[in-house]
């Protein structure tokens, strides 16, 4: 597990564009985003998933439908939302990813013609 110091959320508050009222919950811009728009909802502090208390889960849902509103417009055909947690474990986030008509669909890294696309 990351550390807070190790922690790309942590080390990218100072980004966040929004704030729950009550300062538990932050959204900012990924890393990386996969498409333009592409942002994460986390704790406001290094928090697991297994740590999080009701009132961060409250802050972060009261924030994942803005932030959904936040990275759609007109030519947005769906936002994805998604809870990975395979290379950044220590601290929660979900990812709110808005995919543009005529964008590739995300389901296709997934699923695969016979379920999930993974190999075990
Ligand atoms: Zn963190």
């Amino acid at each position: 597990m990351k550390t807070a110091d190790e922690c790309f959320i942590c080390q990218g508050l100072d980004r966040a564009v929004a704030r729950s009222e009550d300062g538990r919950a932050v959204v900012m811009p990924f890393r990386d985003p996969f498409f333009e728009g592409h942002v994460v909802v986390a704790p406001a502090t290094h928090t697991d998933t297994i740590d999080v208390d009701p009132a961060t889960w409250s802050a972060m849902g009261t924030l994942i439908p803005d932030a959904i509103r936040g990275a759609s417009d007109e030519d947005t055909a769906k936002c994805y939302l998604l809870a990975l947690g395979d290379v950044d474990t220590g601290h929660l986030h979900f990812h709110v990813v808005p995919k543009k008509n005529g964008d590739v669909s995300l389901g296709q890294y997934v699923f695969g013609p016979e379920g999930w696309n993974v190999s075990r």
